[in-house]
């Protein structure tokens, strides 16, 4: 068993500076837990405060059950794996995982045994007699995994492992990392700047900003309801699209006029959703669009007849699959990933559909999303009916 949790974590360093302001989780046994976030934002000092590497100003850090604030890293039970994986230069790749645990004075028997259980595990077998010199960038940092793997450690803790490896190599080690997750079951925390390897790897995300836990959830919920506009712009890619629009009320149903005229209808779930806020005619307030819910094929043009805007292609991008659109709206860039058989073309003005089921609207002034419910105890989005929406994509 292996529980993690995190009370009112906060860390100031002794400039004053204040890296991490009030961070709450419960991490559960076995669980893969993403930090994300852009430089600065906290992620590595949160990681090495839970290592013991870095003190905690105030607040409680529990492994299962016991507050370890004061222990020793040693004493924690915890193993960590860094972007530089710090093998020695002069140990073959056995002696670099036997290390650790002839440090903690291992009978040789049960060394033997845990060294070719993490070199079956990472495939490293026939690598064990080499040197890290005569490794490949992956291989080495499936070493330095091993050489955490054979502590058993309560938690495994990793500070951007992949990001000194070619994106290749990194999308193939992700792969092993979740497979290396599905056979130890252990408890994961795993620090990134990439939200593509945050969305992959993990089961849950926190993203930070300015030392701020921005929310707490699943990929896919992180994704469909976003809680204000950091996350939303954050998560991703390509990036949201952000508008400024303008609400309308016309005889109770609810448009967003864009400033090149053109207006939106938002259906009249979210209609609802955004009179009950509050907000009325007049209100000005940021539109969310991912590219993929924008749409020029006929199909969805008809199907939200009421919600199109038009604008000019400034560049197109064909990616085999979809095809992006970059596309001007009045001095506004808006990306739109469209079915590979649209026929728009760089100068032309095209008219896309907004799939008005996939609309987010953020407040202007606080960046908040307006269109989820936040639970005002725990700070987490209330997700009721998420099957309900269209996520509708044409392919031919
Ligand atoms: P990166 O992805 O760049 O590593 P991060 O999110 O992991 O970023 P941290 O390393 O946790 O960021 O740093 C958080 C903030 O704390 C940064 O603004 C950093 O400059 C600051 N910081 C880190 N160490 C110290 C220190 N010893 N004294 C003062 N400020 C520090």
């Amino acid at each position: 068993m292996s529980e993690l949790n995190l009370k009112h974590i906060k860390k100031v360093y002794p400039n004053g500076f204040e890296a991490v302001q009030d961070f709450n989780i419960d991490v559960k046994d076995g669980e893969f837990v993403i930090f994300v976030g852009p430089s600065g934002c906290g992620k590595s000092t949160t990681l090495r405060m839970i290592a013991g590497l870095e003190e905690i100003s105030s607040g409680d850090l529990i492994i299962d059950g016991k507050k370890v604030n004061d222990l020793d890293p040693k004493d924690r039970n915890i193993a960590m794996v860094f972007q530089s994986y710090a093998l020695y230069p002069f140990l073959t790749v056995r002696e670099n995982m036997e290390f650790p645990l002839k440090i903690a004075k291992m009978p040789k028997s049960e060394i033997d045994a845990r060294v070719a259980e993490a070199a079956r595990t990472l495939g490293l077998e026939s690598l064990l007699d080499r040197k890290p010199k005569a490794l490949s960038g992956g291989q080495r940092q499936r070493v330095a995994m091993g050489r955490a793997i054979v502590r058993h450690p309560k938690v495994l803790l990793m500070d951007e492992p992949l990001s000194n490896l070619d994106a290749k190599l990194r999308g193939q080690m992700r792969v092993e990392i979740s497979k290396l997750h599905e056979k130890l079951g252990s408890t994961i925390i795993y620090v990134t700047h990439d939200q593509t390897e945050a969305m992959t790897l993990g089961d849950r995300i926190v993203v930070m900003s300015d030392g701020e836990v921005q929310q707490i959830d699943t990929p896919a919920h992180l994704y469909d309801y976003p809680k204000n506009k950091f996350v939303a712009g954050f998560i991703g890619s390509p990036q949201m699209n952000f508008i400024d629009a303008t609400i309308e009320d016309k005889g109770g149903k609810v448009y967003l006029k864009l400033s090149n005229g053109d207006e939106i209808f938002v259906g009249d779930k979210r209609g609802e959703m955004i009179k009950a806020k509050g907000y009325k005619n007049g209100d000005t307030v940021t539109l969310g669009i991912r590219p993929e819910d924008l749409s020029d094929h006929p199909e969805m043009i008809e199907k939200f007849s009421d919600s199109i805007a038009k604008g000019k292609v400034e560049v197109y991008e064909m990616l085999g699959a979809t095809s992006n659109l970059y596309v001007d709206f009045d001095g506004t860039q808006v990306t739109a990933s469209v079915d590979p058989t649209s026929k728009a073309r760089v100068g032309d003005t095209v008219e896309l559909a907004f799939n008005y089921d996939r609309i987010h609207l953020f407040d202007k002034d606080s960046g908040n999303n307006i269109l989820v419910d936040v639970d005002p105890a725990t700070g987490t989005v209330i997700v009721e009916d998420e099957i309900d929406d269209d996520k509708t994509q044409i392919v031919e």
